[in-house]
């Protein structure tokens, strides 16, 4: 059967909106199939973080972002679980985060997959998948009534519920907790006072402390800032209510009564959401020729990571992708893609679980874990650790190479040649894989020639480089690296196995 498009992508979520621009600038079709006609208004996340800032500013995305965000970059300091995780004070935080609403993120990411020559279908359910040895066809209800379309993969990006992930028979272990949030942005009002230490002064019923409340009841969270609080309120035994319906004022406040004992004053919303922590992972990101991505991949059971790990999935799976369309993928290069990621998951659900751990119970271990990991914190060493583990800049994918620097992601480094001066963040902008020769080196670009097309070669200067040479894949991570002065011979076989892995058999002899 005929293939019309490379790639089908379910879902117009972040997810599927970021992989269609990264398979557009890897040079394949995708074709985007969302069962929503319209971009719903629902408020989901509040801002993005961690590593998939540097990711986006690495493919000129950035900019785009910060002139959208509210309040541009907020000082880098969030509750882990129940403890504050304060980085404004590190000279070089180890991550950053960026407010800004998530229909802003996905209005973007539409835009630029969208101008990139991305396809995307609104109202276009997928209902069915069926695949070969060289071809996946998906089932699509839309609009003008039912249809099939096949592709060589497809990617499911179809969110938490992932009717993708069901249909590809993939498991998804793990937990949903009981905990209700209610989340919401209101105006402050008027018998209400902020006091100067954030406390909030409430007539008739003394203060509420800024951050967290416990009762026995469950947790209170808010925050003053720039006339809004942000409210959370946190209950393990909920009165009832059904998922289905959005949040209301009413319910907001019962909960907040229930909690804390007493009436709130709020004043007017301008977001209100609720939502239940998941902890699950797919066993498997691949099954066939069909992938999984984002929330259709792992749940975390704390806010402000699913996006960083979702959005950081398409980056990685996006350049494999477009190899095995082109031909040139090595045999186990699309694996890969669970290797790395599922291996990133974990380290997510890692750092997330024990913000579990740390928010819940209001008994004096409990209080004694938190306070003594508070202490902790105010260590720099100790915080730069977590806010990396937080962020995900700590990410080191498993690596057969033993140089120190293979895995991780490349820094952003000033890069000089004879006029010009770029930096790495502008020569990742295309997405294509780049050979920096800070050494000159004749025999690396040598075995490069047996590449042509494939990789850039980039020979510049640098201050303080931080190897001879670095293999950088599409998605910025580094897949090789010459140690300082290896000689001319290890250095040429150990860039030629890499060029290998990753780059396929050479072109030429
Ligand atoms: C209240 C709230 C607060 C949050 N706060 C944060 C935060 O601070 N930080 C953070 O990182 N994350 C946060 N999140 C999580 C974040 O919103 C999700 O991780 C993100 O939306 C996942 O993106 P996605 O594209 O993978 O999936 P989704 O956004 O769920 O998109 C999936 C898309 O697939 C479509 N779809 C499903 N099935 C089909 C089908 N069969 N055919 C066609 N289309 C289909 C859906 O309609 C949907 O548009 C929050 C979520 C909520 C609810």
């Amino acid at each position: 059967m005929g293939v019309e498009t490379d790639v089908i992508i379910v879902g117009a979520g972040p997810t599927g909106l970021m992989l269609a621009g990264e398979l557009r600038l890897a040079g394949v079709r995708a074709l985007v199939l969302e069962r929503h006609p319209q971009p719903r208004p629902t408020p989901k996340a509040s801002g993005l973080g961690g590593r998939i800032l540097d990711v986006l500013h690495y493919r000129g995305l950035l900019g785009r972002l910060e002139a959208a965000a509210e309040g541009g970059y907020p000082p880098p300091r969030f509750p882990f679980g129940g403890v504050h995780l304060d980085l404004t004070g590190l000279a070089d935080p180890p991550m950053r985060a960026l407010s800004i609403a998530q229909h802003a993120v996905e209005r973007m990411l539409g835009e630029h997959a969208d101008a990139l020559g991305a396809e995307i279908r609104r109202g276009h359910e997928v209902t069915g998948l069926s695949q070969d040895d060289s071809t996946v066809t998906a089932d699509v209800r839309g609009p003008d009534g039912d249809y099939r379309v096949t592709a060589r993969y497809l990617v499911g990006c179809d969110g938490g519920r992932s009717p993708i992930r069901a249909m590809a028979g993939i498991d998804f272990p793990g937990t949903t907790f009981s905990e209700v949030n209610r989340l919401a942005q209101v105006t402050i009002p008027e018998s209400v006072t902020i006091l100067p230490n954030g406390d909030l002064e409430i007539p008739g019923n003394g203060t509420v402390r800024s951050g967290f409340t416990r009762t026995e009841h469950g947790m209170f969270a808010v925050a003053a800032h720039g006339g809004i609080l942000y409210l959370q309120s946190t209950e393990d035994d909920p009165a009832d209510y059904d998922s289905d319906d959005p949040l209301t004022m009413a319910e907001l406040g019962a909960s907040i009564r229930r909690v804390l004992g007493f009436d709130l004053p709020l004043g007017e919303p301008s977001r209100l959401s609720r939502y239940v922590f998941q902890d699950r992972q797919a066993e498997n990101y691949r099954a066939g020729r069909v992938f999984l991505a984002g929330d259709a991949a792992h749940l975390f059971p704390a806010t402000g990571t699913a996006l960083n790990c979702g959005l950081s999935d398409t980056v990685n799976l996006a350049w494999k992708l477009a190899a095995a369309v082109q031909g040139w993928a090595p045999a186990s290069l699309l694996d890969t893609y669970h290797t790395e990621r599922h291996y990133a998951g974990a380290r997510a659900r890692l750092q997330t679980r024990a913000q579990v751990a740390l928010r819940r119970g209001g008994d004096p271990a409990a209080e004694a874990l938190r306070d003594v990991l508070t202490e902790l914190l105010t260590d720099d060493p100790a915080a730069h650790r977590l806010g990396a583990l937080v962020g995900a800049t700590d990410l080191r994918y498993p690596t057969p190479e033993t140089h120190p620097l293979t895995g991780t992601f490349a820094p952003n480094l000033t890069l000089h040649t004879d006029p010009d001066i770029v930096t790495v963040a502008e020569l990742m902008h295309t997405s294509r894989p780049v050979l920096l020769d800070f050494a000159d080196r004749p025999e690396l670009r040598e075995v490069a020639e047996r590449w042509p097309l494939r990789v850039d070669v980039f020979t510049a200067k640098t201050d303080n480089p931080p190897a001879d040479a670095l293999l950088i894949r599409p998605d910025a991570y580094i897949a090789w690296a010459a140690d300082f002065a290896e000689p001319a011979e290890t250095a040429a076989s150990g860039f030629h196995r890499a060029l290998s892995t990753w780059f396929g058999a050479p072109m030429t002899h």
